[in-house]
């Protein structure tokens, strides 16, 4: 299933969206210049030997959104003995039965998308069972910014409390921003992206209500499609895939 699609020139793919960051990076106002957004590279669909490829061209963070999927790349033995510092980000829904699958796994450096209580509870009581003594692991809640019903993330209306759940009684949780998906298909050219709009005033809420730093506060929004834009607006964590790795089958 997981065949390499000749044609597809990863480290060519990587330095496209690299400079592309780096130009939407520039455009921003003086206060974000010294902030350089993280990419992570989507490789949902796609096999070990690119994930490899732009390891090799310096890639380190790296997104996955089943967890099926994340634990055959985590765990492959090509991908423990080349990619020794890689970071996996968690980015799809996550099932109370699966939290341990996931924390089990070597180099798993984020789960973005936590929206319930229940869930920060879990991953808080589980993570010491098998993350390093004394660590965290590193979370962001997703919002759903675009109120579909259909998509995951708490409700910006509930994202002060959860923020402030997670800060008091999640000691083995470090908060490091927010994520949204937000609605497909939206056209740049009608003005700026709602849902990236949204995140931003969530994150500003967080941050006057629980007196933290906006800086230190991550939103991660942005995807092949609109990276770009979402970094204009302040994002500083997009998740990028087919523009690297090339588009993926379409799902039947
Ligand atoms: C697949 C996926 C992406 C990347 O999508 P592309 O359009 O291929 O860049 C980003 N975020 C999430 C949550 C995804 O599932």
């Amino acid at each position: 299933m997981l065949r390499r699609m000749a044609e597809v020139d990863v480290k060519q793919g990587l330095r496209a969206v690299l400079a592309k960051i780096e130009q939407a990076s520039s455009k921003r106002s003086q206060e974000l210049q010294c902030i350089i957004p993280r990419l992570v590279a989507v490789t949902k669909t796609k096999p070990v030997e690119l994930i490899v490829e732009a390891y090799d061209a310096g890639q380190r963070h790296f997104g996955e959104n089943y967890v099926q999927e994340l634990e055959e790349k985590a765990q492959n033995s090509v991908i423990l003995e080349k990619c020794k510092d890689i970071k996996w980000h968690f980015i799809g829904h996550l099932q109370t039965n699966k939290i341990n699958k996931v924390l089990a796994l070597p180099n798993i450096y984020m789960v973005e998308t936590v929206d319930t209580q229940k869930l920060a509870t879990n991953l808080n009581k589980n993570w010491p069972k098998f993350g390093p003594p004394d660590s965290k692991l590193n979370i962001m809640i997703q919002v759903n910014t675009s109120g579909e019903e259909e998509k995951n993330g708490i409700l910006p209306s509930d994202v002060v409390n959860l923020t402030k759940y997670v800060l008091t009684d999640c000691p083995n949780l470090h908060l490091d921003g927010l994520m949204t998906i937000g609605r497909f298909g939206y056209n740049v050219e009608d003005g700026p992206n709602p849902d990236f709009i949204c995140l931003k005033s969530c994150r500003d809420e967080v941050c006057q209500a629980l007196g933290l730093d906006w800086k230190k506060f991550n939103l991660s929004m942005g995807m092949s499609d609109d990276f770009e834009h979402a970094i204009e607006m302040g994002s500083t964590n997009v998740r990028v895939g087919s523009s690297i790795f090339g588009a993926r089958p379409k799902k039947d």
